[in-house]
């Protein structure tokens, strides 16, 4: 194992959208960048964000959405930010030559559901990857390092300030000290703590881990978005909702449209978050298909419908040997977006000085549940506002020298690290993890459930709290490991103190919401005697629900 130094003014962790944002946005301002990423990204699956450009759509129609799909728990200050300025976002990513779907002059608006008007700009349906592509070319113009394969395992403080990254190149057999003036965490949400997701395995709550032992504060982490249908028999894939609205069914083991006796009109009038519900109940009654899902059965649907209106989803299965127009398949819950996250302020503050962080990784811009294509906006916006703090807060503060002494234990720690694999237990731990995630913890949650995975996640972080990793590739898999176990043990901790249902958050035990005693956000700090958690009134959506029905929006240039 080698050692490698390196030096940056502004680290950012994590290369999705929020971290090529910052990045372009600190080096615009001078500073020296380096963008350290471990592996996939969500940010090339984003079809489009929300911006309010349709004709009679406005930024403060826009905000009052948000503000009700999150179930009146936003931070206000940050969703007027995120709603003041999607606009500016569109505007400037024109101005690159970036161009976004029109029906001759006015832009082709899809409309997410809790979009109260047409509203998400795309580029086709490849409107991240286009993006990323676009920003990464001008990142290399400016000569700004992108490193893949690094994963970050730890800040660097001295005097509780940011004074640097430790990270390891697992391929390389290398640690990195890398010494920086500030740092931005941009890596991403936690879902891959559950059992089925729809994320890339590596997003799995590192910078959750990272900003509290750092010792910033996580809120709303119980609030996590299921997406109802992704399909787990014959092949584990991602499939659309919006097939249900087109005619699709859900089936149980009895044959039986189970969500009918509920919604008559059918499973393409539920919303995402009930339905996922719905399921998630279904099978727990003990309803469920074969392999633990339910059935969804396209077969009656107008060929047309899925060999053209549908046909990347048609195509997609067909590729894995699945025909769609004549075979049902096996869907299931699986995780999604992480709401919660570290608690920032309007500049993407962490709280601990030189620490910022944008993207899913933070948290209180969504409250209780997201609009679809408010992540889009929500990495564009934040990012560039992150990326620009950092770089000025290092030219106010100057750089930060890593203490000799941090050094000094870094290699003692670490020295004896060999060349080799990690173990399989850390492996087996991940997938007990995710298992105890998805029984416990998932869309439907209870007292009892949440009691019992708290207690294999204490088991756990017991048996790992003091484990010595051999190599490298070990010492990865366990600093992963170490933040699934603590993004577990937060999401159970705050879904048990929320005796309530909100947005995604269902509590069979405390089916309804309850407004006197839960417009409240819950907030994690790390403490002397270990997590401490407070609660902060929000403003709730009265007031910001407004006129929102009676508005008619249209799409606009
Ligand atoms: C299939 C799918 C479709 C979606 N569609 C939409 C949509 O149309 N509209 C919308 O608004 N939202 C959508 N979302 C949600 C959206 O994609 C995410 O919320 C958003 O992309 C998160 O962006 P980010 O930059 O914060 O993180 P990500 O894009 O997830 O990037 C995180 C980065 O951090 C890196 N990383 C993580 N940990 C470490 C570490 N320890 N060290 C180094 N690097 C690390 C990762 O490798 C990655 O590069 C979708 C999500 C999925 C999965």
């Amino acid at each position: 194992m080698r050692f490698r130094e390196l030096t940056a003014d502004v680290v950012i962790v994590g290369a999705g959208i929020a971290g090529l944002r910052a990045a372009l946005a600190a080096s615009g301002r001078g500073a020296s960048v380096l963008l350290v990423s471990k592996g996939a990204a969500a940010s090339p699956a984003v079809i489009g964000f929300n911006a309010p450009v349709a004709c009679g759509d406005s930024a403060e129609l826009f905000f009052r959405d948000t503000c009700v799909g999150g179930g009146g728990l936003n931070d206000r200050e940050l969703a007027r930010l995120l709603t003041g300025q999607a606009v500016e976002v569109l505007r400037e990513f024109e101005g690159l030559g970036f161009s976004f779907d029109r029906e001759d002059a006015a832009y082709d608006l899809l409309q997410p559901l809790g979009c109260s008007c047409p509203r998400l700009v795309h580029q086709s349906n490849h409107t991240g990857s286009a993006s990323m592509a676009l920003m990464r070319e001008e990142l290399s113009r400016r000569q700004v390092k992108e490193y893949a394969g690094v994963t970050a395992l730890d800040l660097l403080l001295t005097r509780q300030r940011v004074c640097g990254l430790l990270a390891a190149a697992p391929l390389q057999d290398e640690l990195w000290v890398i010494s920086a003036g500030a740092v931005v965490l941009a890596n991403g949400g936690g879902s891959g703590i559950y059992a089925d997701s729809t994320y890339p395995d590596g997003i799995v709550g590192d910078g959750y881990g990272m900003a509290y032992r750092a010792g910033a504060s996580l809120l709303d982490m119980e609030f996590v978005q299921f997406e109802p249908c992704r399909c787990l028999w014959p092949r584990k894939l991602g499939i659309s909702t919006t097939l249900l609205a087109k005619g699709g069914e859900l089936r149980n083991r009895l044959d039986e449209r189970f969500i009918l006796k509920r919604y008559p009109g059918g499973e393409g009038t539920v919303s995402k978050d009930m339905l996922a519900r719905l399921i998630a109940l279904e099978i727990k009654a003990g309803n469920g298909s074969e392999h633990g899902g339910v059935y969804l059965d396209l077969r009656m649907l107008p060929e047309k419908v899925l060999k053209r209106d549908h046909s990347m989803y048609y195509e997609r299965f067909l590729r894995a040997g699945i025909d769609l127009t004549t075979e049902r398949i096996e869907v299931a819950p699986a995780a999604h977006t992480f709401m919660g996250g570290v608690k920032i302020d309007a500049g993407c503050a962490c709280g601990v000085p030189g620490l910022f962080a944008a993207g899913e990784v933070t948290g209180g811009i969504h409250g209780a549940n997201r609009l679809g294509g408010n992540a889009g906006t929500e990495i564009y916006v934040f990012g560039k506002i992150a990326g620009a703090s950092a770089a000025e807060y290092v030219q106010r503060n100057g750089q930060a020298s890593i203490p000799d002494q941090e050094r000094r234990m870094i290699a003692e720690r670490f020295g004896h690290l060999q060349d080799g694999d990690a173990s399989a237990v850390i492996q087996n731990a991940k997938a007990l993890i995710r298992n105890t995630m998805g029984m416990y913890a998932g869309a439907v949650r209870s007292a009892d459930g949440l009691a019992q995975a708290g207690r294999i996640i204490q088991e756990l972080a017991t048996e790992f709290k003091n484990y010595q990793a051999v190599s490298v590739r070990e010492l990865t898999q366990l600093s992963e490991l170490q933040n699934m176990i603590l993004t577990a043990e937060l999401v159970v901790a705050a879904a048990e103190r929320r005796r309530e249902s909100r947005g995604v958050h269902y509590r069979e035990d405390f089916p309804t919401r309850d407004d006197r005693h839960w417009c409240k956000s819950i907030i994690i700090t790390p403490g002397a005697a270990g997590h401490e958690m407070t609660a902060v009134a929000r403003d709730g959506e009265n007031s910001a629900e407004g006129s929102r029905a009676a508005t008619t929006c249209q799409r606009g240039s």
